[in-house]
């Protein structure tokens, strides 16, 4: 077997935890029934098996099992709560607010509602990557129907404050929905407390499998009204038609049973090997801290790097690690970090970071690797760069 580079891009997607995959194995033959199959045992033992995901998801954010709502992934429940919202409060208000640094399954369904007319307010965030509460709070109108904010940022593991956003939505009657993509697992969640109306959920950033996810909508004080997205057998209380995909919700429910389990002590862990890795790479001049240096998840790091080239470091890099840089290549193109832009760095700067995605499987040693590596990497360029001027 050829060596692979250390897997550090944790924000990208994570492998299937073992004790994941032994639960979901059963579904795809033994217990194959569709849960919409009423009549018999096949139906109910895959019934039996979804109910009991929709109760591990709920209770991990302090919702109901009725508030459930399984989808494709974060990119499908964002969809359909944002553009779901936009057409059932159609006629009061056609205002919707998010923040520059989401996740593009935020910010291009906005854009797409724009061109129907929809009126959009990006939120800049501050240097930290915070949103400003005041800014928010000046652009919330009468009109204004729905306020999306992320949980957790994929780049730079901001956590935005969400349970006041909620409260200044709440007493507007002004719905908030936020992307808890990377946060459902790993930071606490209460949809309660923090008075969020609609929470899009994945599984595959916390070592559960790819294709599913869910997204919460609130059924009571207020029941949050959605227009259906996808259209059929009125599956899932007609909010997302399809037949469901029982070996991937349960695999998705033992992936969170698990990591809320183990949440304390794997954040302790995290946290300490990534104070480990920006102990060794803050040694160096030049090198930034990008994001709120403790208001994040426990396993992010993004640094940029001044006075390198920023396709020059990923290649340097990649023989050793899997990381992601500060370009979000889309088909043809490359463009900066649309959310490194937004924290105010120059396109320069922006290409030349690097995100470091630790996780569950990372060890102590392969982060002194990857320390080691990326210094005399960046040490390296940087003598390069000095002899060619
Ligand atoms: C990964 C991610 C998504 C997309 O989720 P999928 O399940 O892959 O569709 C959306 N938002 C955030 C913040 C993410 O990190």
């Amino acid at each position: 077997m050829s060596i692979r580079p250390i897997y550090l891009d944790c924000h990208a997607t994570t492998p299937v935890d073992e004790r994941v995959l032994a639960a979901m194995l059963p579904y795809f033959t033994e217990h194959f029934g569709n849960p919409s199959s009423i009549g018999h045992v096949y139906g109910w033992e895959a019934e039996a098996a979804v109910k009991q995901t929709r109760e591990v998801l709920a209770a991990a954010i302090n919702a109901t099992p009725e508030e459930i709502v399984f989808t494709s992934g974060a990119t499908e429940a964002n969809n359909l709560a944002i553009k779901g919202v936009a057409e059932a409060y159609f006629s009061q208000g056609q205002h919707i607010i998010t923040v520059a640094t989401e996740h593009s399954a935020v910010l291009d369904p906005c854009n797409y509602l724009k061109t129907l007319g929809f009126d959009i307010t990006i939120l800049p965030v501050q240097k930290d990557g915070l949103i400003n509460l005041i800014e928010l709070e000046k652009a919330l109108r009468p009109d204004t129907i729905l306020v999306s904010v992320m949980a957790a940022n994929n780049e730079v593991g901001v956590l935005q404050p969400l349970a006041e956003i909620g409260e200044m939505c709440r007493h507007r009657d002004i719905i908030f929905h936020s992307d808890a993509a990377q946060a459902i697992g790993k930071v606490p969640l209460d949809v309660r407390a923090m008075n969020v109306n609609l929470m899009s959920l994945t599984a595959h950033k916390v070592y559960g499998p790819k294709g599913i996810g869910a997204l919460y909508v609130q059924r009571r004080n207020p029941r949050v009204k959605l227009a259906a997205q996808q259209h059929g057998g009125g599956h899932e209380r007609g909010m997302r038609s399809g037949t469901l995909y029982p070996p991937q919700i349960v695999g998705f429910g033992k992936a969170v049973e698990i990591a809320l389990a183990e949440q304390v002590m794997e954040n302790q862990r995290l946290t300490e090997l990534r104070a480990r890795l920006w102990q060794g790479l803050s040694q160096l001049e030049g090198v930034h801290l990008n994001g709120h240096p403790t208001q994040r998840l426990a396993g992010n790091l993004n640094i940029s790097v001044e006075g390198v080239d920023g396709a020059a470091l990923l290649l340097g890099l990649q023989p050793v690690m899997a990381v992601s840089s500060g370009s979000a290549c889309s088909s043809a193109t490359t463009a900066p970090s649309h959310v490194l832009t937004a924290l105010g760095h120059s396109e320069k700067l922006a290409y030349a970071s690097v995100r470091f995605g630790i996780g569950r499987f990372t060890t102590q040693a392969e982060i002194d690797t990857v320390a080691k590596h990326a210094i005399a990497t960046i040490e390296s360029l940087r003598k390069q760069t000095i002899l060619v001027q």
